[in-house]
């Protein structure tokens, strides 16, 4: 993916509208990408292990998956999941990137909704806290492990207990 770093911003103006926006669309999918692997990376540093990293096969395609803990943890790339905090319209085909945005979201909602249906914790982590307070993110991993019991097939029946300290943005 080196290739990718070798883009600058000057050269966009010479690309179509929608060249512009593939180069953009990459730009930002490598951003993702690297934001997991920096999760992946913490999680090996601090010896949390027993977790599979994007799970082709779950719904959502979870980016890491606890399956002894029925624990899943998504980190959502700003852009693509239109984070309140840090999402920004594209000055070009806003339209399309509008309507992009919006169908992830609806998506996501309804990932996590099945998944906890399913009797999974659904943790979603946003790409700038897993940026700005890695620590902070990790250790909210580490104490959702800790509070899950290990998982077993006789307790399949998703835990209806109340939550505590929704996900905040920051
Ligand atoms: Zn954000």
């Amino acid at each position: 993916m080196t290739g990718l770093r070798s883009l600058r911003l000057p050269q966009m103006d010479t690309l179509s509208k929608r060249e512009r926006s593939r180069t953009m669309a990459a730009v930002q999918a490598k951003d993702t990408r690297s934001t997991e692997r920096r999760l992946r990376a913490k999680l090996v540093a601090v010896g949390i292990g027993g977790w599979r990293y994007q799970a082709a096969d779950l719904t959502g395609k979870p980016d890491f998956v606890f399956p002894r803990k029925r624990v899943v943890v998504f980190v959502d790339g700003c852009f693509w999941h239109g984070c309140p905090r840090c999402y920004r319209r594209p000055s070009s085909r806003r339209g399309y990137w509008d309507a992009k945005v919006a169908r992830n979201k609806a998506r996501d909602r309804r990932v996590t909704r099945t998944l906890r249906r399913m009797g999974w914790r659904v943790l979603r982590i946003w790409e700038h806290e897993l940026a700005k307070t890695p620590q902070r993110c990790v250790e909210k991993v580490a104490n959702l492990l800790a509070r899950r019991k290990r998982f077993t097939a006789s307790c399949s029946a998703p835990s209806r207990k109340p939550r505590k300290a929704a996900a905040r943005h920051r």
